[in-house]
């Protein structure tokens, strides 16, 4: 079947991704390669804006991988590869660099939040972190980007970059990206308060064992109204009930619905039941991964030929960029 265009997302390299990655987005990217030829990059160089120690950037990049391979990222059809191998991107960053005028840099939302959040490494980097994000996604010619609406300035400002850059230099090369809306789950950590993220530690892995997912699921805070094992509760309001409603069966799901507002099951065997059925429904993604881990230099192959092909788009791309800048 013919795809309709092509997808181009880049994930950062934080190591071994939790659950909130899986739901939040790579689940989506391994659907989006039925319809889209797709374009995935691991943003190792995106990454040094935050990350000051780099001493384990080769091996969360390597984490990531396994987990894209394992979640169903398909590397024959599938352009899998690690942003910093393709160097033409750093290029393209610095062109795109003088089409953009500093204040809507600085102006945007998340700029102020990575500044409040690190004040102490406000670096220049940081500050053109949406140049080179524009960069990865006009140097292959993405047709659509996948993102959730809190990404959506970012995508306009890819836009408006490509708008200035065609006007100033009075060309058609680079394409002007189109959003793809995608149903961006907002999943929360065992905390049932803040986001599922590594640096709260609120987050359960995908490729944890069994018993440490069992573990962290007992861990998770439920409806603060229900103190005793007799109090009924409201699974309306309860972390565990969702993740029931994403990896349980319907039946399972009903049940506890019913249950637990009439006290008929407590918090500890409701856990158990998400527990099981949450090991269950990531057995063959940790299976996959296991092999994947087992054969770290076919992992290697797969990023070095995604590398390969993803550098034959991006040279081409910066053929046509240089002549239109006229760059001796
Ligand atoms: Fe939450 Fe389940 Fe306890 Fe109800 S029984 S409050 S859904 S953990």
């Amino acid at each position: 079947m013919a795809k309709k265009g092509r997808v181009f997302s880049g994930i950062r390299p934080t190591g071994r991704a939790h659950l909130g990655n899986y739901l939040g987005a790579i689940q989506n990217y391994v659907a989006l390669q039925d319809d889209y030829e797709c374009v995935y990059c691991i943003v190792d160089l995106h990454a040094l804006t935050t990350v000051e120690d780099t001493e384990n950037l080769r091996q969360n990049t390597h984490e990531m991988a396994l987990d894209l391979l394992a979640a169903g990222i398909r590397p024959q059809e599938t352009i899998l590869f690690v942003q910093s191998h393709v160097p033409e991107v750093t290029e393209l960053h610095m062109i795109l660099s003088m089409v953009t005028p500093l204040g809507k840099l600085t102006d945007l939302p998340t700029f102020k939040e990575k500044v409040r959040q690190q004040p102490d490494n406000v670096n220049y980097g940081l500050v053109g972190y949406p140049v080179l994000m524009t960069a990865d996604i006009v140097l292959y010619k993405a047709d659509v980007v996948p993102v959730g609406i809190d990404q959506a300035p970012h995508i306009e400002f890819a836009r408006e970059t490509v708008r200035s850059f065609n006007y100033r230099y009075n060309t058609h090369v680079l394409i002007e990206p189109q959003m793809k809306n995608t149903p961006v789950l907002k999943v929360l950590g065992i905390d049932g308060k803040e986001k599922m993220s590594k640096s709260l530690n609120n987050h359960i892995e995908l490729a944890a064992t069994p018993e440490e997912t069992t573990k962290r699921v007992r861990e998770m805070v439920t409806d603060p109204a229900r103190i005793k094992r007799t109090d009924p509760g409201n699974p309306d309001i309860c972390n565990v009930f969702t993740m029931h409603k994403i990896f349980s069966p319907q039946s399972d799901v009903d049940m506890v619905n019913v249950e637990c507002r009439r006290a008929g099951i407590g918090c500890v065997e409701c856990k158990v039941l998400l527990a099981k059925n949450l090991n269950k429904h990531l057995e063959p993604l940790r299976a996959k991964r296991a092999e994947y881990a087992s054969k770290p230099d076919l992992v290697m192959d797969i990023l070095n030929d995604g590398a390969k092909r993803a550098r034959v788009i991006a040279q081409k791309t910066m053929e046509e960029v240089r002549a239109a800048v006229q760059l001796p």
